[in-house]
This record gives structure tokens, sequence and C-alpha cells, in this order.
């Protein structure tokens, strides 16, 4: 059987020239290795009970929508500005490639909720960092920052001190 790193596409220079684009929908289009990867989160992430779990567009509501059902936590979307309908708290962050502003909605936590935060790829952590500033904005505690792929090499782990940080596949 193939494992979850196999089923990873490499792209050079998508979006951007330099850019290794870890492509996981070829991951997904594997049914028993989509399950497998949300098993391995659910069984790392249920220690911390979370009651919120926390996905970042895009790609993070497909892990943190399924996790959050298992782990019987409501869904919250971070997402990118104007795309939220009511009223906001906003954190701007660096990407690996360009900049960007998410957005969260004001009423999705309530004070001292425990947060789980879902990305699929952990870079340099800045999108992660952005998400944890929406949640603290409301009052609510980061139990843990959950990935399906890390790249180590760009030391996101330094971006997010003091976070339990899990990630099934590392580069
Ligand atoms: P960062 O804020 O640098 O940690 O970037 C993480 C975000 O950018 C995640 O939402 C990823 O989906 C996306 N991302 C960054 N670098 C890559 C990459 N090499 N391959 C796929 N997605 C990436």
């Amino acid at each position: 059987m193939a494992t979850l790193a196999d089923l990873i596409r490499d792209i050079p220079d998508f979006p951007k020239e330099g850019i290794l684009f870890k492509d996981i929908t070829t991951l997904l289009h594997d049914a028993a290795a989509f399950r497998q990867a949300i098993d391995e989160l659910e069984a790392r992430c249920r220690p911390y009970g979370a009651t919120k779990v926390v996905g970042i567009e895009s790609r993070g509501f497909i892990f943190a929508a399924p996790l959050a059902d298992r782990l019987g936590a409501g869904f919250v979307p971070a997402r990118k500005l104007g795309r939220l309908p009511a009223e906001t708290v906003r954190a701007e962050y660096a990407l690996e490639y360009g900049t960007n502003t998410v957005e969260m909605h004001r009423d999705a936590i309530d004070p001292g909720e425990r947060v789980l935060i879902v990305d699929d790829l952990l870079a340099t952590g800045g999108t992660c960092r952005a998400s944890i500033d929406l949640v603290e904005q409301l009052g609510g505690v980061v139990v843990g920052c959950a990935f399906l792929i890390e790249l180590t090499f760009l030391d996101g782990r330094a971006a997010l001190p003091g976070y339990e940080i899990q990630a099934l596949l590392s580069y």
C-alpha cells in the first residue's frame, strides 16, 4: 500500500518560479489515504480537548471539517479578506509567496474556548500565526496546530513558539 507521503505530488515552479508546490489532491483522490490522514490527525489531536476546530482557507477546510466532526467540535472558517458576511476580526500575514489578510467571524469563538487550528501545510508559519492571533483576539485558547505537511527547512515552528504543533509528514 502506498504511504501518505507517496501520494503527495511535487509541482515545481507553482504558483511562482522557485516554489516546489506540494499538491495534496493526489492523496485526496485516494479514499483509504484520505481516511488514514484524518484518522492520524484525530489520534494526535483528540488529547487537546478542543471544542472548536479552525480551518484555514482553503485547503485547511478539507482536513478541519471532518476532523471537527470526529472530535465532536464545531468548525470555524478562517477566510481571506472580504469573504465572511458578518462582523469579523482581522490579521495580516506573509505567505511563502505574497501577503494576505485573514478574517474570522467575531462570534465564532467564546472566551476561554479550547481551539485547534488546522491547515494542509506549514511553511513559514505566517498563515497559522495570523489565525492564532484571530483566535486570541476573541479570547480563545489555542491548544494545538495540526498540519498534514510541514516544510521543516522553512522553520515555521519558530513563528509559533510555545504552541503544540502536529504534522503528519515532514520535508
Ligand atoms: P505559511 O504561511 O508560509 O506557513 O504558508 C502556509 C500556507 O501556504 C498554507 O495554507 C499552504 O497551503 C500554502 N503553501 C505554502 N507553501 C506551500 C507549498 N510549497 N506547497 C503547497 N502549499 C503551500
